[in-house]
């Protein structure tokens, strides 16, 4: 597939959702890919991208960026408290705070610093015990601990149990968010991404359906 049947298929389920036109914000996840392919896709015009590694990140954005000043980042993968500074300032929303040792560590950095990028809490709502997140009992409590921290919290971000049906997830993950007055939705992927539109997504985080299959680091 490509960058512009993407974006056409991102218009129709927003025209299906009656929603406006360009409401939904494609997120080029761009993690593994090599760079020839980040490169294609912003010589399209192309702008927004979403990394899961910090250290990745680290080692292609500085290039882009000297080239396409307007390029945006956004963290879409798990952040170690060791690397918040270094996330902060590099990227331009971070999808993952998860915990509140994170938040902490957010807030304190954002007051240091005199800035933050939009944040977006990451909730667990298939409860799986190996993947990151808030429970959904716990996330009214999170949002607000982060917004008493100052966070700029945008919204909520989740990655559905893939054995099961993405939709249940998302219309769960838009009752968090309608309930704690956010706007942010950050759900849907190459699979899914249509049916998280119908269901409010405002960003949608779609990698192999642009870039084509990632290609397994060594070892992988
Ligand atoms: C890799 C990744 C994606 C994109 O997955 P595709 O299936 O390639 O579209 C989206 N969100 C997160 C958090 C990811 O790690």
């Amino acid at each position: 597939m490509s960058l512009s049947e993407i974006q056409s298929r991102i218009a129709k389920a927003e025209a299906a959702a009656g929603r406006p036109a360009g409401s939904v914000s494609l997120i080029a996840v761009s993690k593994v890919q090599p760079n020839e392919r980040v490169e294609a896709v912003l010589a399209q015009g192309h702008r927004v991208f979403g990394e899961n590694r910090v250290q990745e990140a680290e080692g292609k954005w500085p290039g882009f960026r000297a080239q396409y000043p307007d390029a945006q980042v956004h963290l879409i993968g798990p952040l170690q408290t060791n690397k918040a500074r270094q996330a902060l300032a590099l990227f331009d929303a971070i999808h993952s705070v998860d915990r509140p040792k994170l938040a902490n560590t957010l807030a304190r950095l954002a007051q240091e610093l005199g800035q933050c990028p939009p944040i977006f809490v990451q909730v667990n709502t298939g409860e799986e015990p190996q993947k990151a997140g808030i429970l959904p009992a716990d996330a009214d409590a999170f949002i607000a601990t982060c917004r008493n921290m100052d966070l700029p919290v945008a919204g909520v971000m989740c990655l559905p149990p893939v054995e099961e049906e993405p939709a249940l997830h998302f219309a769960l993950l838009a009752k968090i968010a309608a309930r704690n007055g956010l706007e942010g939705l950050s759900m849907g992927m190459s699979g899914d991404f249509e049916s998280a539109i119908a269901l409010g997504a405002t960003h949608v985080r779609v990698g192999s359906a642009i870039f084509g299959d990632r290609v397994k680091p060594e070892g992988a």
